[in-house]
């Protein structure tokens, strides 16, 4: 589908096409503001395929005016800026009104890519106060600015449906957190930054002309199709239960955990957002908490596609009233399981490099990962060394094999394993070519991210544009960094990662 504005490409940063639809909506939604300075930004990193997504030249990231654009300090002609507001439930609990506490909408320009988008929303975190900041500085610190920018190209590099981002670029002005550290702004994009939140708010208090309003500006600007559905907003809820069951699937694929699902962070678009503690599976643990405030384990990887769907449920409550009935409401949500477990098995079969299905297929899953969690077996090396297992002979399984304390209950899984791939007369070539293509070499695992922000701690930024390189192509072998494929360092399990950002 074509845009309403012709595409070109090659843009500089001050002549970016910005409008800002979300601006049209009544006054009530946001507050126009511009963002606040932060004294002699640079630039930390950049993402060339996500400059590309909105046409911006080539060498832009060089020019001051892209540095002091993407951190406020200079705003387009053309921008009107704003922060908007939103509602929410945190940890299953009525949080009342939120908002974009530190982030601001510069506005959208063109998707100049084949992704199926037609706009892209830019928006500035970490830029300073807002009406929406409550008890917060309307900052970001470098090292969760730094984890948001690589793990949102991460996620994108491993085909998971995310938010974007631009660029980091920091300041020296110091914020408070546990330690004092130093502020930086990270520009991300998506197509709308429109959360489960975003309706709970109107919901809530009661004001059904901006729940219509907000629903009808979200079908009508990124659901087209489902206007000509009966009932228009049970389609949208159908499709975000389905989006939202469909990541839920990605996610557990390759071990990714959030570890903060609140409803204001869950996009209306099936996206993932707002990261913040988040962490990828290492040493195969179900009940694994990434969140270390998240003492609960509400948010545990077990539990996410439980929790998405309770979000789903949320959001169903807060489109009732425009649905119609509580039937309705209910067929509209009741797929997220179906949804999630048909996308999961499909996907593990990939993982597996099964390219037929059997009923006992759950059984060898059951026992695969009932293996990794005795065994305490890490989630990515595991499946990215199982491309390589050969039908006869053990020599290209040794160091699979090593990863398991009982090697013997390997060896049994192993042997069922290749009984199932033999009956399908799977090919180890074509096998372990289509297998690396679904299970990364690479993911974004919190130490490489702590390296990283070391060094940017000590204005070495090289560190950061290395990993962005390596997790762009996530299921290239990329000999030359083994290294980043690698167990993680003992120093490693000390890390804790909290909300704190
Ligand atoms: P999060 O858990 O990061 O999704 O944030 C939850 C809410 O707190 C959102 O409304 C954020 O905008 C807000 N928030 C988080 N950190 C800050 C901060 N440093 N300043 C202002 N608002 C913040
Ligand atoms: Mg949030």
């Amino acid at each position: 589908m074509n845009g309403p504005i012709s595409l070109k490409r090659g843009y500089r940063t001050g002549a970016l096409p910005l409008g800002n639809s979300f601006a049209g909506l009544p006054p009530t939604f946001f507050t126009r503001l511009m963002p606040t300075p932060l004294p002699a930004p640079y630039l930390v990193g950049a993402s060339a395929s996500a400059a590309q997504l909105i046409g911006l030249a080539p060498g832009e990231f060089a020019t001051r005016e892209f540095i002091e654009t993407f951190t406020g300090n200079r705003t387009p002609e053309n921008a009107v800026p704003v922060a908007a507001v939103y509602s929410g439930h945190q940890f299953g609990v009525w949080a009342g009104q939120l908002g974009d506490g530190r982030a601001i909408l510069l506005g959208e320009v063109p998707d100049c890519s084949d992704s199926g988008n037609i706009w892209q929303e830019l928006q500035l975190k970490g830029a300073g106060l807002t009406p929406y900041s409550r008890m917060g500085d309307g900052r970001a610190v470098l090292r969760s600015s730094i984890r948001e920018f690589l793990c949102s190209e991460a996620m994108h590099g491993l085909g998971i449906p995310t938010s974007r981002a631009l660029c980091v670029t920091g300041s020296d002005q110091y914020v408070m957190r546990e330690t004092p550290e130093t502020a930086a702004v990270l520009t991300r994009m998506a197509p709308t930054f429109v959360r489960f939140g975003s309706f709970e708010h109107w919901f809530y208090n009661d004001k059904m002309e901006e729940l219509r309003a907000l629903a009808d500006y979200v079908i009508d600007r990124f659901y087209p199709i489902l206007r000509t559905a009966d009932n228009p907003y049970q389609a949208l809820l159908q499709e975000v239960t389905q989006r939202s069951a469909h990541l839920m699937a990605h996610w557990q694929s390759v071990g990714f955990m959030h570890g903060v699902m609140n409803t204001d962070n869950m996009s209306i678009l099936g996206l993932t957002l707002d990261y913040g503690p988040f962490g990828f599976m290492e040493a195969f643990d179900p009940q694994h908490i990434c969140n270390h405030t998240d003492r609960q384990g509400r948010y545990s990887y077990r539990m996410q596609p439980q929790m998405a769907e309770w979000n789903c449920y949320a959001l169903g409550q807060a489109l009732l009233p425009l649905i119609g009935s509580v039937e309705a409401t209910r067929a509209a949500l009741e797929p997220f399981q179906a949804h999630y477990l048909a996308r999961l098995d499909i996907l593990l079969h990939a993982k597996l490099g099964l390219v037929s299905t059997q009923p006992s297929d759950q059984l060898l899953f059951d026992a695969m990962f009932g293996l990794m969690e005795a065994n305490h077996v890490d989630f990515t090396l595991f499946f990215r060394l199982l491309c390589d297992l050969q039908l006869d002979g053990d020599g290209q399984a040794a160091s699979l094999r090593d990863l398991f304390i009982d090697r013997a209950a390997f060896d049994a899984w192993a042997t069922q394993y290749r009984s199932r791939l033999r009956q399908e007369n799977s090919s180890d070539l074509q096998r372990r070519l289509a297998m690396q293509t679904v299970n990364p070499k690479y993911v974004l695992r919190n130490y490489l991210a702590q390296v990283a922000i070391e060094k940017a701690q000590n204005k070495d930024f090289s560190e950061v544009a290395k990993l962005l390189a390596i997790l762009e192509k996530p299921f290239d072998e990329q000999p030359e960094h083994a290294a980043y494929a690698e167990l993680p360092p003992d120093w490693a399990s000390q890390l804790e990662v909290s909300c704190s950002s």
